[in-house]
């Protein structure tokens, strides 16, 4: 019964979990009795979520009434989705909206491709939100992607690369369960597909890929929060990308961003047997933390998914980097465990600034290793 935020990795990382009212004693006295440690990292999540509500809706407010969108706060789907139509309009000479595929409850999956001309470009593809409790991953590609329309022609840097490739984005990559975590409940993990005969909802939608499908670090019981799916891509949110990618052909970096822990890795996570390029990556991988870190000194982990955070398969950038992507990176933004997925509204900005620097510095390399 209990929910875990951080699943069991190495000794040297803590495990985060939610635990409910009623089992409290029960899990309290099972880590004393097996002279575990523990300390409690949010006494009431209901506070936290009380307040998240309350901000978002006094938000809600303030942009009605100024007709703005508050890149600061956290938003609905609708509102995502409402913002990317009048984004697209606003920046029309850079920004197109893309229809991918629908989700399995019928929604649009939308992506943002950012294209100053050319045709079939290689690009870079950057996505967020595939676990829909993530919420800071969302708004953190909100603002990034406001950050791109306001710095071409700016930023040197981002000139070059928007002049050489496209970028695309895909902001709401789970949209059913990000509906979820606003309707009914805010920490839900996976998508919402239900199956005949399978009583528990959803698919891991990290755990769906092909490559490595079904091994340790994903889990076959539907009921669990890493549950892999019936076969690789049986989820409509991960084959739209697949095919998306397959097709496009070109797309020669891949960042797939998650919270929480502060961490940038890259492939693998189903084994151990280091990539081909794994100096290279690793060396990128240090540039980029060294350039998030130095704006607010946030400290983040680096190295491959298996060696850094635990073993994962089927996971995005294990697929894609076996597709031929060779810069594919998976983050973890803010934070360590004080507040996890409940992260404030007031470090969506800071959170988003650093990550982009770290992005930059991977585009850029990118751009200036061209394969
Ligand atoms: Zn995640």
């Amino acid at each position: 019964k209990v929910d875990f935020w951080r699943g069991p990795a190495r000794p040297s990382l803590p495990v985060d979990m939610r635990v409910p009212f009623s089992e409290l004693k029960n899990v309290k006295s099972y880590l004393e009795s097996h002279g575990l440690d523990y300390s409690v990292m949010i006494k009431d999540i209901q506070v936290l979520l009380d307040e998240e509500r309350e901000a978002m809706a006094k938000s809600r407010r303030l942009e009605r009434s100024t007709s703005s969108f508050s890149y600061s706060s956290y938003h609905t789907l609708e509102e995502i989705y409402n913002w990317i139509d009048s984004f697209v309009t606003e920046h029309s000479d850079i920004v197109s909206k893309i229809q991918i595929g629908q989700s399995f409850e019928n929604r649009s999956i939308l992506v943002l491709k950012f294209s100053t001309g050319g045709s079939q470009r290689p690009a870079i593809w950057i996505d967020t939100g595939i676990h829909s409790r993530e919420w800071i991953t969302h708004a953190t590609g909100i603002w990034i992607a406001k950050k791109i329309v306001t710095k071409y022609g700016k930023d040197p840097v981002l000139t070059n690369i928007l002049n050489a490739m496209d970028i695309f984005m895909e902001i709401v990559t789970n949209p059913d369960g990000f509906a979820f975590t606003h309707s009914m409940n805010r920490l839900w993990r996976k998508n919402k597909s239900t199956r005949p005969g399978i009583f528990c909802i959803g698919v891991d939608l990290n755990r769906n890929w092909k490559t490595g499908f079904g091994g340790n670090g994903s889990n076959k019981n539907p009921c669990s929060e890493t549950y892999h799916g019936p076969f690789p891509q049986s989820e409509p949110e991960v084959a739209a990308i697949v095919k998306f990618i397959t097709a496009h052909g070109k797309i020669k970096a891949l960042i797939s961003i998650h919270s929480y822990s502060q961490m940038l890795m890259y492939p693998y996570g189903h084994t151990l047997e280091p990539v081909s390029n794994q100096r290279e990556l690793d060396q990128l991988a240090k540039s980029a933390v060294t350039a998030l870190t130095s704006l607010y000194g946030t400290e983040y982990e680096y190295g491959s998914i298996i060696q850094t955070i635990y073993q994962a398969s089927g996971s995005t950038v294990d697929w894609t980097y076996d597709q031929g992507i060779k810069y594919s990176f998976t983050f973890e933004l803010r934070d360590t465990g004080r507040y996890g997925f409940l992260l404030p509204a007031s470090q969506i900005i800071p959170t988003a600034q650093e990550t982009w620097l770290a992005l930059r510095v991977i585009m850029d390399y990118t751009q200036s290793h061209p394969y």
